[in-house]
């Protein structure tokens, strides 16, 4: 029954909607007129149950189960897939190569050349979705420890899409499992302060030994060494000596290692002999869910919090920019509705968000829809200008003309051109034939809603 009824809700409530509140229900029994559901967390059971509970109960009632009242529990000791999953340590299908032996190296030379830890930035708090996945589950396999891992492993993505909340994370990990571990964490730019440092004061050679006694060395923003010389050469050293003995390196980067404008050739090819993930930017379900999480944690310090319905998905659209601008638009929120001692609402939010949104308030261009509904059918953005003329190509780029017909105030010849030179005429019947499947095709008509919001977020 439950599986029926989820089909008709998916219909009822939207992919989106579904995909962020059904999914995540798990069905377990009805009785004495009351359905019990498993929820991940008990926010997501409060939400469901406000915005949501009647039409389940209605469905249900409706696929003959006599339903009068609906329960969500929090099952002991559950997984949470909207929150952190650290179920999801052990889905990922990458396989190491390189075996990293944990040798002890006790301190030879003072103090770990290391930077302090935010204590925000764990595993627990850091939100999985699909665009931060794969740099998760590689982060989550090297802060295991284990014998077989990734070396190096080298994390790159744009500003603010937590990769140094991913090192941080797995130096935790290691602090906390496996305190024989000599682990240490600092940026590219602290790495070079060090050296310069060890350079004025003849102390090269201690600098040496101190950082080749490491187990585990992570270095964040390795851009910044680029193009200074003597840094990249003793960084190089630094690494190959580590690498010999086994022992595991963390890279970020702001790019991938042979986009790093002067970085030595040789370096960005060692940088890529191990694991080279990318953080892409954030989706709609990310950002809500980082959002979700946030106020389950503000729920702990304030527990009478009220927040409107849909002011995290107004927020999760409208701010698509970088987690960090995110957050700082939450907390500001949540300190002006407690400081006022106000429900917030979307009036609230608004007023206090006018700087921030007006910020994020950007035209669309069609490049961007080009590149949104790439990403959307996990094609090529290449192919989006390019002459293949197959299906499954052809119809996400008419869909893409049809949205930039609809979204932006492009002529149809203007439209054309950014698509590899098309004719005006190409688009015009681009956007009559979406016109037409749209009307017949639900799926097009959902994905087409779903990507207008996305992309007017
Ligand atoms: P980067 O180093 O890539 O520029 P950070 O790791 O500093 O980005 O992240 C910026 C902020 O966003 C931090 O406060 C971090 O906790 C938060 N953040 C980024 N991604 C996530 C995520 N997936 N879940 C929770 N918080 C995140
Ligand atoms: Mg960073």
């Amino acid at each position: 029954t439950w599986g029926r009824v989820r089909q008709d809700l998916l219909k009822a409530v939207g992919k989106n909607n579904y995909v962020t509140w059904i999914e995540p229900l798990e069905f377990e029994r009805v009785d004495n007129g009351v359905a019990r559901f498993n929820v991940p967390t008990n926010f997501i059971g409060n939400w469901v149950s406000r915005n949501f509970g009647d039409q389940i109960q209605q469905h249900l009632i409706r696929a003959g189960a006599p339903v009068e009242r609906i329960e969500f529990s929090v099952p002991a000791g559950a997984p949470r897939p909207m929150t952190p999953a650290a179920s999801n340590a052990d889905s990922g299908e990458i396989r190491g190569t390189t075996p990293v032996r944990h040798a002890t190296v006790k301190a030879t030379s003072g103090d770990l050349p290391g930077a302090p830890l935010d204590k925000r930035f764990t595993f627990d708090s850091f939100v999985v979705g699909k665009p931060n996945q794969l740099a998760h589950a590689a982060a989550r396999r090297v802060a295991e420890g284990g014998p077989v891992s990734f070396n190096p492993l080298f994390l790159y993505g744009g500003v603010g899409l937590g990769k140094t909340h991913l090192m941080h994370a797995i130096a935790w990990q290691l602090q906390n499992d496996r305190s024989d571990l000599r682990v240490v964490y600092l940026s590219a730019e602290q790495f070079m302060y060090r050296f310069v440092q060890a350079l004025r004061e003849n102390g090269t050679m201690q600098f040496k030994e101190m950082f080749r006694s490491v187990d585990v060395l992570m270095v964040d923003d390795v851009q910044f060494i680029a193009g200074k010389d003597s840094t990249q050469e003793e960084f190089f050293h630094t690494f190959n000596a580590l690498v010999d003995q086994n022992k595991q390196i963390i890279i970020s980067a702001d790019r991938a290692p042979g986009e790093i404008k002067k970085l030595e050739e040789r370096i960005a090819s060692r940088l890529q002999s191990g694991l080279v993930v990318d953080l892409h930017p954030t989706d709609y379900e990310l950002r809500l869910g980082i959002l979700q999480h946030k106020v389950e944690q503000y729920r702990e310090s304030y527990p009478g919090l009220v927040i409107q319905d849909g002011v995290l998905e107004f927020l999760a659209h409208r701010i698509s920019t970088n987690v960090r601008v995110l957050e700082g638009a939450l907390t500001k929120l949540f300190a002006f509705g407690s400081l006022v001692g106000r429900e917030v609402t979307m009036d609230l939010t608004q007023d206090c968000l006018a700087d921030v949104l007006r910020a994020s308030d950007r035209k669309v261009t069609v490049e961007e829809i080009q590149r949104r509904v790439s990403e959307h059918y996990n094609m090529r953005m290449s192919d989006m200008i390019g002459p293949k003329r197959h299906r499954t190509i052809a119809r996400p780029r008419q869909m893409a003309m049809y949205l930039s017909k609809q979204l932006t105030s492009r002529s149809l010849p203007e439209i054309g051109r950014r698509f590899g030179g098309r004719d005006h005429t190409t688009v015009m019947h681009a956007v009559k034939r979406i016109e037409e499947l749209k009307a017949v095709d639900n799926q097009i008509a959902e994905d087409l809603e779903l990507l207008r919001r996305m992309l007017e977020a």
